[in-house]
């Protein structure tokens, strides 16, 4: 009997397993993927690791965080600095002094406050999420920077989508060109898939197994499940299916020593069909003749594609709640297709963390954990 039959490999139930191995449970997780760290995972493709379900850059402020994963692998450093190609010409992003002096010329902080102040359109009320960006950047910089690509990875007109989508748009008034502002940000030398491997040293893990498809053994193999899981699929749909965003990726190996010299390149207009190209050798520099690059296609879904982004709207968060209400008492749930939710790895790490400590006090009280 295990204490904790964990459902998914992917990084909430993979922390999670080690840290209650580490607390002396005993458990088992079962992975329907034929491989482990979920959409994380990282594939060898050519020396080059290929982030096969979209680019993933580690970043957090949390001292705890950042310590824990590096327990599992070095980490790079990396600055995550993408270029944006709007109809054949390349911008400096997130938008910054760089973007606004090729855009309109402005060489200070005051100018380009100045400018901006100029172009924002003046609408009390926005009512959508177009009319909210035009009353923040003005129309220039909506339409280069967000109305094509929004469109794309929404597959709606920016008119017809609600404003909470995006709730900001940065935009700095110095030259820092660098994503993410965090104090940690890096990635784990030798791919992500190297770092599960090694957090899930010594810990049973069955792949290629759905666990719906012997739900009642594998219930009754474990005094707790810790589903990772999207519930809808749990039960069966039988109130719906939460709605969500797909992607496809389109991989291609090529025989140069480099594509384009950078990690990412968004593409924002709306007549490109993908709104990013990921060059992946650029994530963790290798010499070699040859490079992988990866497109990314944003994606009708239903139900039995991947998952990628919640559509949280109001019908989805009654929907999600509705089914929570209904999990057995020794189910715990957890990480983003369960709770769904969009977390960053950070995040998700955070909250294995913190459910493995809630277990191990809770726990301990009715019987000790093994030590
Ligand atoms: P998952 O990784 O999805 O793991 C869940 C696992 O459960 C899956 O492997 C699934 O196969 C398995 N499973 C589900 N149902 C069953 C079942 N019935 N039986 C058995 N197994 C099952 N975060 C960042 O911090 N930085 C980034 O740069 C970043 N980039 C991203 C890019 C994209 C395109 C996307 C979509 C996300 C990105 N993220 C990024 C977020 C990151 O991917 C998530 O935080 C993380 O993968 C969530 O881990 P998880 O364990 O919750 O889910």
């Amino acid at each position: 009997m295990y204490d904790y039959v964990i459902v998914g490999a992917g990084l909430f139930g993979s922390v999670f397993a080690r840290q209650m191995t580490d607390a002396g449970a005993k458990c088992l997780i079962i992975e329907k993927r034929n491989h482990i760290g979920g959409n994380c995972y990282s594939a060898n493709l050519g020396g080059i690791h290929v982030h096969r379900y979209g680019p993933h850059i580690f970043h957090t402020n949390d001292d705890a965080v950042w310590q824990y994963v590096n327990r599992f692998a070095r980490f790079s450093r990396f600055s995550y600095r993408p270029k944006v190609n709007f109809r054949g010409e390349l911008y400096s992003f997130p938008i910054n002094l760089n973007t606004l002096h090729q855009l309109w010329g402005v060489t200070t902080p005051q100018q380009a406050k100045e400018r901006l102040e100029a172009e924002r359109v003046k609408i009390e009320q926005p009512a959508n999420l177009e009319q909210w960006a035009l009353s923040q950047v003005g129309r220039e910089l909506y339409e280069t920077f967000v109305y094509g690509y929004t469109k794309k990875q929404w597959g709606r007109e920016p008119s017809e989508l609600p404003c909470s989508i995006i709730r900001r748009l940065p935009i700095r008034l110095t030259w820092n060109d660098d994503y993410f502002n965090d104090r940690y940000c890096g990635i784990p030398e030798g791919g992500y898939t190297k770092l599960f491997e090694s957090m899930l040293q010594g810990i049973p893990v069955e792949t290629e197994v759905d666990f719906l498809s012997d739900r009642c053994r594998f219930e009754s193999m474990g005094k707790s499940i810790v589903y990772t899981g999207p519930l809808d699929r749990l039960f069966d749909y039988e109130l719906g299916a939460s709605d969500w965003r797909g992607l496809r990726f389109k991989h291609q190996l090529i025989s140069q020593p480099d594509y384009q010299g950078v990690a990412a390149v968004n593409y924002t207009d709306a007549e490109t069909p993908y709104t990013r190209c990921i060059e992946h050798k650029h994530f963790e520099p290798l010499e070699c003749d040859h490079t992988v690059v990866t497109r990314e296609y944003p994606a009708d879904w239903s139900v039995g594609d991947e998952m990628y982004y919640p559509v949280n709207n109001d019908a989805g968060e009654a929907l999600q709640k509705r089914y929570a209400a209904k999990l057995p008492k020794n189910y715990l749930i957890g990480g983003r297709l369960a709770t769904y939710r969009y977390f960053d790895m950070h995040q998700v790490v955070a909250s294995a963390m913190h459910m493995a400590k809630q277990q191990i006090r809770s726990v301990e009280t009715i019987y000790p954990l093994r030590r």
